[in-house]
């Protein structure tokens, strides 16, 4: 497979984060000799102001023969009256299918240096890093039927299907068990098994899986506690598996968590990892243009991209060393401002990771 990387700026804050990111990349692509190539196309907004859909087929070509894509973020105000199928939201749901991306890796790190910015106690916080592990392409929001129907009575039905297939359960509960072999070797995998079926299924998977994961200390947790224990005593987890609902839920209550949604990347890997990498957050319109978003979620995006699909470790730690570094001269952005600390634009932020390179 060739070694291109396509970079989908999308819309908002997309572009400014995008170029920040794709600066650092190419500087580590010099310094490592990585030999990639950078590719460009359009999605979401920008790409049905251009072509009139959120996903034209030249982006998904593109993105097909990519070995990894960083994308920015989708979707703004000037699309919403748009019909379902047209919105921006669109281009990445139908990248995430095409391109069978079935496993979301979202970290939850607390970096020390912002401690400061969550809203729990130091003591419950400090040092926090887990790993979820959602499922990306399968679940309730994807599967039939679902709809708003008419019933005999008159009354409108809206309906959705929570189904999920032994394979699909089997090969998400596979990479968690990995991850957490690569960590501390804990999974907690997380369920409502005392109402839903299809979870009741999901747990028997799972512990027919931990016999071939010996090493790694598998427990269950249904959602609710979950998003309990979460805020109650977040370090208690290592990596959590969780459905593509329930992941949605529980993964931006792990990244709030941190207090800082603008330094968090995420991954979402298909089974030849290839894969697609975006910060945690959207595409925030209320400060687009302005020249202040967080640059750093993306640039760690990057970063998880190296290790990842490109397997580039040594460049990936360089990156997050670097990030690590900026962060400890006290250069923020608005969003992780702190009184005894140094303001730094979009622009300022990236070219001090790159200076710290
Ligand atoms: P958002 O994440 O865009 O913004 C929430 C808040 O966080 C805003 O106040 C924003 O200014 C701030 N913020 C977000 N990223 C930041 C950064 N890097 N630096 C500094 N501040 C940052 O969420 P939202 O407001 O709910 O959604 C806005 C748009 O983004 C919507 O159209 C939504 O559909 C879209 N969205 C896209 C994605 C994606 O592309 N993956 C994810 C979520 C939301």
């Amino acid at each position: 497979m060739s070694k291109t990387v396509l970079l989908l700026p999308g819309d908002g804050i997309g572009p400014e984060i995008i170029n920040e990111a794709e600066k650092v990349l190419r500087r580590v692509n010099e310094t490592f000799n990585l030999g990639l190539t950078f590719d460009t196309a359009l999605v979401g907004g920008a790409a049905i102001d251009a072509a009139g859909v959120p996903l034209p087929d030249e982006t998904l070509n593109k993105a097909r023969h990519a070995s990894a894509i960083l994308l920015g973020a989708v979707g703004g105000p000037q699309w919403d009256g748009l019909e379902m199928a047209r919105r921006p939201e669109k281009g990445l749901l139908g990248l995430r299918s095409n391109l069978e991306l079935f496993a979301n890796f979202r970290p939850a790190i607390l970096y020390p240096q912002l401690a400061s910015a969550s809203s729990l106690k130091p003591e419950v916080i400090s040092g926090l890093d887990i790993m979820i592990v959602r499922e990306l392409t399968g679940g309730i929001y994807f599967s039939e039927p679902r709809g708003v129907r008419e019933l005999d009575n008159g009354e409108r039905q809206g309906y959705n299907t929570y189904a999920y297939t032994e394979s699909e359960i089997r090969r998400i509960g596979r990479v968690a068990f990995e991850a957490a072999q690569q960590r501390n070797k804990k999974l907690c995998s997380v369920d409502k098994a005392n109402v839903l079926e299809v979870t009741v299924l999901w747990r028997e998977i799972m512990n027919e899986l931990a016999r071939e994961y010996p090493d790694v200390e598998l427990s269950h947790m249904y959602v609710d506690n979950a998003a309990m224990q979460l805020v109650r005593a977040p370090k208690q987890f290592d990596v959590i598996v969780t459905g593509n609902m329930f992941g949605d839920i529980l993964s931006d209550e792990a990244a709030m968590l941190t207090g800082s949604i603008g330094m968090l990347p995420s991954a979402s890997l298909n089974a030849n990892k290839q894969g697609m990498y975006e910060p945690c957050h959207g595409s925030a319109p209320d400060i687009a243009g302005q020249g202040v978003a967080n640059p750093l979620a993306t640039i760690l995006s990057g970063a998880m991209m190296l290790r990842y699909s490109l397997q580039e470790e040594e460049a990936a730690r360089a990156i997050e060393a670097a990030v690590h570094t900026v962060l400890d001269q006290g250069l923020r952005t608005a969003d992780i401002m702190s009184d005894d600390c140094t303001r730094a634009t979009t622009r300022e932020m990236g070219e001090a990771v790159l200076a710290a390179l």
